[in-house]
């Protein structure tokens, strides 16, 4: 065949392109179309070089946009044009050695459709193999141990491809070219069931078949996933689901769900189309949604919670799991109580041996820990999805840092929700989950995970961001760090520049910054803001009234103290019906007696600690087992129909504006004594602060001329609370700017440092 020889151009793609089959797909649109050339990848991306007929070339360049892989992600196309050389044949070329650090690191996927024809179809050769995946699907960024990315640096290093399997991965032709897990029955991993004390348990059936056995037989059983261990038991099965709970001594966290299908979910949960859309993405995250009345699961599944966390399967274990159980089942993350997920095999038979009954486990060795990552859509017409927590299959996927970071830089995050963040020229690559940083074991992943990501992205810090709060463990450990220039940034000012950031808005704005703790620049703890600022500096213009918090941290885990600080501080002395039987009277009078002196108690602004105060007052909860879980329960006892609000004053003091919910308090308390229902209650309390902050919010951007509102922190995880606020502002001619693809608590914190160091740096 002879090709008329007119044109060679050469094309340079950025973005998410090596690692997901893009060369291939170049490799054969070039053969389709007749082109000569050659595709390669360097350490901006791909660099291609087409050469021949005119018309054939406009038309490549066109359909490489369109038809690129489903996990390619293609930022721009540079072209230029260049002499003909008279090139024949197209070629995939290796890349120039040194390798290419990053580029190719991508997330785990969930397995395509392709693998899944495959996975259930009989006389295909992996037939219901567990870990069929190709260049389109699989583990990714969980097996890596170095770069660059290929075979020999993952954690399959030790399985040896079978002929048939080796021809796959050397074919361009073929959907597993290059795919660095391929696998198949023969050569690849397998099960294995264990039981709790370790030993092999070999079920004629085989593993996965006595696994569901178990299951519908009531049992727990430990199931090695893709970034860790998960428990699972059937999740109507009250007497399993009870079982787990007490075993995992998690008394009342929500447990997540895993159903077959999107139709399974909707059967449980009020699936909208977004939230739809969200539980297919490749990334598969826990969706949260308004569980059903009529949903089929114990009740100890997602006790005083008003929504169910359910995902799909996105692993062939899972589908295969979920298809053969057919039920839904309870997936929760394999750990006791806090502690992190579990994800080695030895660490899991020792910690798991006493809460599950049996262990489904395999032999392909998990590198880095990822937990489900969960998103919630709020605001449903405009589909705002809320992130609240950013791991698997979103990690280490980078996002765009507007400005630019002048030198390479760290930011360590907060305390809670833990994630650090690792930026270089225009991209910033924020970690997995790391969890709350208050042991060694998470202590431990933290920094072993900085290392891993230095070394995948080939990043060396010169800049090291740190949160204001001297005690957090990730501030010590930015302060300890050799050779570098360290920098603290105020964690409210971190939550408003995370989200500026991350929707590319470098002007000023309003921020109503509402979460649980946050060490302010004058020594207090915030959590009630008001600021007004871009990436580079801020202001605070406003906050809820300062109050002590009685007792300092117990006051977090025991709401009641809170209750009695407000109640106090609004000029009432005695408990509420709901504490007196709770509290006795020695012991409240004590913590009032806190609540007034200095002593022992830090003052605070805090809203989260607002909203805990008011849960209790309502009775709904006294102490709690995890933080925020007040506040979540106040939430859902919430009257959707109430439209009253209690009120709030709003005054002048002297760091601007105040929010005052003294008033709102005596009337919660009076509604209360009067025997008004905790869902109105409720429902007034959430009514009256939204109100509040959007008139705050009008005020200060009307005093500022400004137009933009961001809204963020932990608090504002409330879906009653951020909807009605994000309605208020429209209403009020306002852009309402929130967090979407980080999360909107603390797991967002350490973007925002990172913007803030690289927008003060470049001010210079
Ligand atoms: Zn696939
Ligand atoms: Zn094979
Ligand atoms: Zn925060």
């Amino acid at each position: 065949m002879s090709v008329t020889v007119e044109r060679r151009t050469r094309l340079r793609v950025e973005g998410t392109v090596q690692g997901v089959g893009f060369r291939p797909y170049v490799y054969r649109l070039a053969g389709e179309l007749g082109l000569a050339g050659f595709v390669l990848n360097d350490s901006r991306g791909v660099l291609i070089e087409v050469e021949g007929d005119d018309a054939l070339v406009d038309r490549f360049v066109v359909r490489l946009r369109d038809e690129a892989p489903p996990l390619a992600v293609i930022d721009r196309v540079l072209g230029e044009e260049r002499e003909p050389i008279g090139h024949t044949g197209f070629q995939i070329v290796e890349s120039p050695s040194g390798g290419v650090a990053g580029a190719a690191v991508t997330p785990d996927t969930a397995t395509c459709g392709d693998c899944l024809r495959e996975l259930l179809d009989p006389d295909d050769r992996r037939h219901r193999y567990p870990f069929i995946n190709c260049t389109n699907c699989g583990p990714r960024f969980t097996i890596v141990r170095r770069v660059p990315y290929d075979r020999p640096s993952t954690t399959m290093a030790g399985f040896r491809m079978c002929a048939r399997c080796q021809a796959e991965y050397d074919d361009p032709e073929d959907r597993r070219f290059h795919a660095q897990p391929n696998a198949c029955p023969d050569c690849g991993p397998s099960l294995t069931l264990l039981r709790a004390d370790g030993s092999p348990e070999r079920p004629g059936g085989g593993p996965l078949a006595a696994a569901v056995e178990a299951l519908l037989a009531g049992r727990i059983v430990a199931v090695k996933g893709v970034g860790g261990y998960h428990l699972a038991c059937l999740a109507n099965d009250l007497g399993a689901v009870a079982k787990l709970r007490s075993r995992k001594h998690r008394e009342d966290k929500p447990f997540a769900l895993m159903v077959a299908s999107a139709e399974a979910a909707a059967d449980l949960v009020l699936l909208g189309p977004h939230e739809r859309e969200m539980l297919e993405r490749p990334e598969r995250p826990i969706v949260l949604a308004p569980r059903l009345p009529s949903a089929a699961v114990a009740p100890a599944v997602a006790p005083g919670a008003a929504e169910l966390g359910v995902m799909l399967p996105y692993s062939p274990l899972h589908h295969l799991l979920a298809a053969d159980a057919e039920a839904p089942l309870v997936m929760t993350s394999g750990n006791v109580s806090d502690e992190p997920i579990c994800y080695r095999d030895e660490d899991a038979l020792r910690r798991l041996a006493g809460i599950a009954d049996l262990l489904l486990v395999h032999d392909r060795p998990i590198h880095t820990r990822t937990d489900d990552s969960v998103v919630r859509i709020v605001d449903a017409d405009r589909d705002r999805p809320l992130m609240l927590r950013r791991s698997r299959g979103f990690v280490p996927a980078s996002v765009r840092l507007p400005g630019g970071a002048p030198r390479p830089i760290l930011a360590c995050g907060a305390e809670q929700k833990n994630t650090f963040c690792l930026a270089k020229d225009d991209r910033a690559w924020i970690g997995h989950h790391v969890g709350d940083l208050e042991n060694y074991e998470t202590l431990r992943s933290f920094i072993d995970g900085i290392e891993h990501f230095q070394h995948l992205f080939a990043v060396t810090p010169e800049l090291v961001a740190h949160d204001l709060h001297p005690e957090y463990l990730s501030t010590k450990y930015a302060l300890e760090r050799d050779g570098v220039e360290t920098i603290g940034v105020q964690h409210h000012h971190a939550h408003l520049a995370a989200a500026l950031a991350e929707h590319d808005e470098l002007g000023e704005a309003v921020g109503a910054i509402f979460d649980g703790t946050g060490y302010g620049d004058d020594g207090t703890i915030w959590g009630g803001e008001l600021l007004v600022g871009d990436c580079a500096g801020y202001r605070r213009a406003g906050h809820l009234l300062a109050v002590r918090m009685p007792g300092g941290a117990q006051a977090v885990r025991q709401p009641w103290r809170m209750a009695c600080a407000w109640l106090d501080a609004a000029g009432e002395h005695e408990p509420p019906p709901a504490l007196a039987s709770v509290v006795d009277g020695r012991t409240w009078e004590q913590v009032r007696g806190l609540s007034g002196s200095d002593l022992g108690s830090l003052q605070t602004t805090s809203m989260g600690r607002l909203f805990d105060g008011v849960a209790a007052m309502c009775g709904v909860r006294a102490e709690v087992t995890y933080e925020g879980q007040a506040a979540i329960e106040l939430e859902a006892m919430a009257d959707p129909a109430e439209r009253t609000a209690f009120p709030v004053d709003l005054e002048s003091g002297p760091h601007g504006l105040v929010i005052d919910p003294r008033e709102t308090i005596l009337a919660a308390s009076a509604d209360l004594a009067a025997g008004v229902g905790v869902p109105a209650v409720s429902g007034r309390f959430h009514n009256a602060i939204a109100r509040a902050t959007v008139e705050a919010c009008a005020r200060v951007a009307a005093a500022q001329d400004l137009d933009r509102v961001v809204l963020a922190g932990g608090v504002f995880q409330n879906r009653r609370l951020i909807e009605s606020v994000a309605i208020g502002l429209a209403h009020a001619g306002l852009r309402v700017v929130t967090p979407e693809r980080l999360p909107i608590n603390d797991g967002g914190i350490s973007y925002g440092q990172a913007a803030v160091v690289a927008r003060r740096m470049a001010a210079g």
